[in-house]
């Protein structure tokens, strides 16, 4: 430590006086001696006199020289141990005068203003302007007390003109030795006010944080939770604190989850999972949690910081969401995707298990019937008790679900046998077929189930699917309500009509097709009175009879196109026979469902016309009774678009498909065409004649016109003559035929009308 420079000369000082002393009193004792050797004379005496009195000055001299200078030492040995304070503190300390002036400032300073000359910079150079006032304010007021004046901020400028913050204190020390002034230590807290200042507004952020904090010691103790926190349990800060956390808490009965958050935590990872909470109130809550260690620097664990979120509602949402995805909202069963899942799921089981596993396919018969006569809102309802009734027959673990419309399939798992599957099955039909009461009707219904194996039939899901969906149209095939096991010949059958179904896009292309005539006769005018045009497909292999390509063409909607391409040539080949004579006839052409109910039928009817230039009168539409079925108010509006059309309508088979008297009434329909089993089994039996006199008896009361259709013997066409149905239209008039061959055909047909020979 370098001495300071006052003590430096107080030393210097002191030693020239204490030499000083010493000469003085060697002097007066030199002077005394001499006296004393010279004997006392009277000039001696003076001289004595003048010594004594020099050695007596000189003596006081020494004694007030020396206090000054202990004076002296002891304020410089008080000013070296107040440097000694300042000088190697890190604070900067700085000494001023009472009238306010800067006298001292401590080494430290050079660390702020990073200048070799640091003592002498004056604290205006670094203090900030508008602080100068503050620190004058409190220089005066700590002249007034006895108390430190504390400054909590006084901002300086660092030497890279960063202003740094400073904590100031200051002490009267005027009546201090060594001191004598008012002293102010300065200490940078910039660093601390800005991390008091995050961990405030970290703290804010904390508690007024939308997700729950909680802070445990390593005890699991509760120390803090935040507002947010209390609301999701239901408890108070005062009930939390001091408790211990149930979610940390451990104990040997502890879950897999806690037992994992243990082990993170235990090694200083955080650890985030979803578990279930308990509000105050008792009510249970699904709460993600994430817990994170807090660690002191000797790697100790002091606290755990635990973040709660409130996911209950979420889960909820969550359930919802898979709940419209995965499952039928209609009947509540899985839908057709989770069903693709679980079928996956149960064929890797399989696999593992070596147990068998059934896929039924059901599908219900008639339920379009159901649909169209009660309406939706009862075919819903039935949905709804079927889905009931499937869930009776399986176990809890089996599956079902609801792939769409009234199509439903089951998976039953780890059985026995395949026998097991059919009694399933026979159970199930059992089931369906007990009455419902919907609309407060008793509706009956019955189902069609097609049955796979697995690992038998195949381990694949889609083949499966395909399995079990054929053989529940062998099931339809073999009268419906009944169930059938897939078979590998069903394979073969799907490939013919896969076959089938190409070869018929082929023949569409090529307008493979070509329209037979069979004349349609009235045997009391004894003429031919219109035509029946029926559709042959030119098949490689030979003709084929519409029974075979039109319920396919029907199912796949090719029936549109084959449709239009038949209306086409059917009006071109009627305006060659126009030519040839026959102008009165009419010819009818027959649509399906498919055709009657599609959106461009009547545009469709109406270009054909157009570009074929045939007369619209020449035409009769013959549509189905069961086509009828579905919406009638739909069904009249699309005849009545006909009728406008100015063709007219004819109802084929009719007597089969049960329409309604009151139905019938309101159908703008010219035509009933008695179905030709009724005409087939006429004579053979009393009661299907009277069947037959009656259809054509209600057709006559309904102002109708009655034809009858498969007339193939003249006993048939007797009776009915008899009953007043002289349109008739059969083999015993005549087959089909090519337009190429009809026309001798027509000739002779109306030559032995004429003659009489069919007429009797
Ligand atoms: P359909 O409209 O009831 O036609 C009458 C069917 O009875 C025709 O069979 C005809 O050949 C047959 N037939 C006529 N006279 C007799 C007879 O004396 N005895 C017997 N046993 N049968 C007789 P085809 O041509 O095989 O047609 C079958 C069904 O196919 C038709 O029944 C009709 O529903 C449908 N069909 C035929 N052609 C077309 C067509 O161009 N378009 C549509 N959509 N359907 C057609
Ligand atoms: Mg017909
Ligand atoms: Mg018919």
């Amino acid at each position: 430590m370098k001495t300071p420079k006052r003590l430096r000369t107080d030393r210097r000082a002191s030693l020239v006086l204490s030499a000083l002393v010493l000469i003085a009193a060697f002097c007066a004792v030199l002077i005394t001696i001499w006296f004393s050797l010279r004997g006392a004379t009277e000039q001696n005496q003076n001289l004595q006199q003048i010594a004594d009195t020099l050695r007596n000055a000189l003596m006081l001299l020494t004694v007030v020289l020396s206090s000054y200078m202990l004076y002296r030492q002891s304020r410089a040995l008080d000013e070296t141990r107040f440097r000694a304070m300042t000088e190697n503190a890190h604070h900067i300390t700085l000494i001023f005068n009472p009238d306010g002036s800067h006298r001292y400032t401590s080494p430290a300073l050079k660390l702020l203003v990073n200048s070799a000359r640091a003592r002498q910079v004056r604290p205006d150079e670094y203090i900030h302007p508008d602080d100068l006032a503050k620190l004058q304010k409190a220089i005066e007021a700590s002249m007034h007390t006895t108390d430190d004046i504390h400054l909590d901020s006084l901002r300086c400028q660092r030497h890279d003109h960063q202003w740094r913050t400073m904590e100031a204190e200051f002490v009267d020390m005027r009546h201090i030795s060594g001191v004598n002034g008012i002293v102010a230590n300065l200490r940078d807290v910039t660093e601390q006010r800005e991390a008091e200042q995050s961990m405030r507004i970290l703290s804010g952020a904390v508690e007024q944080s939308h997700g729950a904090v909680m802070i445990t010691d390593k005890n699991s103790i509760i120390k803090y939770v935040n507002p947010r926190y209390c609301q999701i349990t239901g408890y108070t800060k005062e009930e939390l604190i001091g408790e211990t956390a149930r979610l940390l808490e451990f104990s040997d009965t502890l879950d897999n989850e806690q037992r994992g958050m243990r082990e993170c935590i235990s090694v200083g990872k955080s650890w985030t999972v979803s578990m279930r909470g308990t509000r105050k109130n008792g009510e249970s809550y699904w709460q993600a949690v994430s817990a994170s260690p807090v660690i002191d620097e000797s790697g100790t664990l002091t606290h755990i910081v635990v973040s709660v979120e409130d996911t209950s509602q979420q889960r909820e949402i969550h359930a919802q969401m898979e709940q419209l995805a995965f499952y039928d909202p209609l009947t509540g069963l899985e839908n057709r995707r989770l069903f693709k899942d679980r079928l996956d799921q149960c064929l890797k089981q399989v696999r593992r298990s070596k147990q068998l596993m059934a896929l039924l396919f059901l599908d219900l018969d008639g339920f379009k019937t159901i649909n169209d006569t009660l309406g939706h809102d009862a075919g819903d309802e039935l949905l709804i008790i079927i889905a009931r009734r499937l869930k009776q027959c399986v176990r809890e673990e089996d599956i079902v679900a609801r792939l769409g419309g009234d199509e439903f399939t089951i998976i039953l798992s780890n059985l026995k046998s395949n026998k097991a599957a059919s009694s399933v099955a026979s159970k199930i039909i059992q089931k369906i077929q007990k009455p419902v009461e919907i609309a407060g009707q008793e509706v009956f219904i019955s189902c069609s189930i097609g049955i796979t194996i697995a690992p038998n039939d195949s381990m694949d899901a889609n083949i499966l699917m395909r399995n079990a969906d054929l053989a529940m149209y062998r099931a339809k095939d073999l009268g419906k309500n009944n169930s059938q096991y897939f078979t590998d010949d069903m394979n073969l059958e799907n490939e013919a009509r896969n076959g089938l179904e190409n070869a018929l896009r082929a023949a569409l292309t090529e307008e493979s097709f070509v329209v037979y005539f069979q004349p349609q006769v009235d045997i009391s005018a004894h003429r031919i009175s219109g035509f029946e045009a029926l559709v042959r497909w030119q098949h490689p292999e030979g003709d084929l009879l519409p029974a075979r390509f039109i319920p396919l063409a029907e199912e796949t909607g090719l029936i549109i196109e084959l449709g239009e391409i038949i209306l086409r040539k059917t009006c071109e080949q009627m305006n060659a026979l126009h030519e040839a004579g026959f102008t009165d006839q009419k010819v009818s052409v027959n649509l399906t469902e498919r055709q009657f109910r599609d959106k461009n039928l009547i545009n469709m009817i109406r270009s054909v016309f157009a570009e074929t230039d045939f007369d619209p009168r020449g035409l009769q539409i013959e549509i189905t009774e069961s086509m009828l079925m579905r919406d009638i108010d739909k069904a009249i509006d699309i005849m009545q678009q006909l009728k406008r059309l100015g063709v007219s309508i004819a109802i084929d088979d009719f007597g089969t498909g049960f329409s309604s008297l009151t139905n019938l009434a309101r159908l703008p329909v010219d035509t009933l065409k008695v179905d030709h089993r009724f005409i087939k089994q006429l004579t053979a039996s009393e009661d299907e004649n009277g069947i037959t006199s009656s259809v054509i008896a209600l057709a006559k009361h309904m102002r109708m016109t009655v034809a009858a259709e498969g007339v193939e013997s003249p006993e048939q066409r007797e009776f009915l003559r008899q009953n007043h149905c002289s349109l008739q239209q059969g083999f015993l008039f005549c087959a089909p035929v090519a337009i190429g061959d009809l026309i001798p055909h027509l000739a002779r047909l109306q030559a032995d009308l004429k003659s009489q020979d069919l007429s009797h």
